[in-house]
């Protein structure tokens, strides 16, 4: 099933916010509609506008976001450029990693490639929130295929996987904006509450067939 807001990821700049695929409330008890609020209406639509303003009259009009988001990294001329469009992708993978229908068990494919790498569905659990807790000040955990093989990495601040060149299939924002409304300086309970209620497996399953 293809992802809510993939038309506007994929569309040519000036960039348009991805809707949401859920409602701003539907990930309550664990992330407030509050958090989800103001993490989609300003934080993501921020990263839009001024990567839109930064654009706007450069050599990237017109020019895909993950284009962008290539040209850009790791020169310090487009710093600037290269964090608020890599926040743009980011931002849409992470929504796009909730399942507000609760906790559910990954599709069989997605379940053996998880034991073969991690022994368990719980180890992978266990891994994946021990890098995203332990992940020093802002960044995302995600689970990453190679080949056959998957595997945990963290990065910081805008790091994306597309600058990276690795097949993200999970990411998680821990930011402190994604979680300090609800859970403080308790980042550990926000990326627990994600891993055992919220990953959304059909996403994870979609993004190993592409
Ligand atoms: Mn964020």
């Amino acid at each position: 099933m293809e992802p809510v807001g993939l038309k506007e990821i994929k569309s040519k700049a000036p960039f348009t916010l991805p809707p949401l695929p859920f409602s701003k409330e539907a990930l309550e008890p664990h992330v407030s509609k509050n958090t989800v609020l103001f993490h989609y209406e300003k934080h993501h639509q921020t990263y839009v506008n001024t990567a839109n303003q930064l654009i706007s009259g450069s050599q990237f009009e017109n020019a895909e976001l993950e284009q962008v988001i290539k040209a850009t990294s790791e020169n310090p001329e487009f710093s600037k450029l290269f964090n608020n469009a890599a926040q743009v992708w980011n931002h849409w993978f992470y929504w796009s990693c909730f399942d507000p229908r609760g906790a559910k068990s990954p599709p069989l494919k997605v379940q053996s490639a998880i034991e073969s790498a991690f022994g368990s569905v719980e180890q992978f659990k266990n891994e994946f929130s021990a890098a995203a807790t332990a992940q020093f000040g802002s960044g995302y955990a995600w689970l990453v295929q190679e080949g056959e093989n998957l595997r945990v990495i963290t990065s910081s601040n805008a790091q994306s996987p597309i600058a990276l060149n690795v097949k993200p299939l999970l990411g998680l924002d821990v930011w402190e904006h994604a979680y300090y409304l609800d859970y403080q300086n308790r980042r550990k309970d926000y990326v627990g509450a994600f891993v055992n209620n919220m990953i959304n497996w059909e996403f994870v399953e979609y993004n190993m067939e592409r």
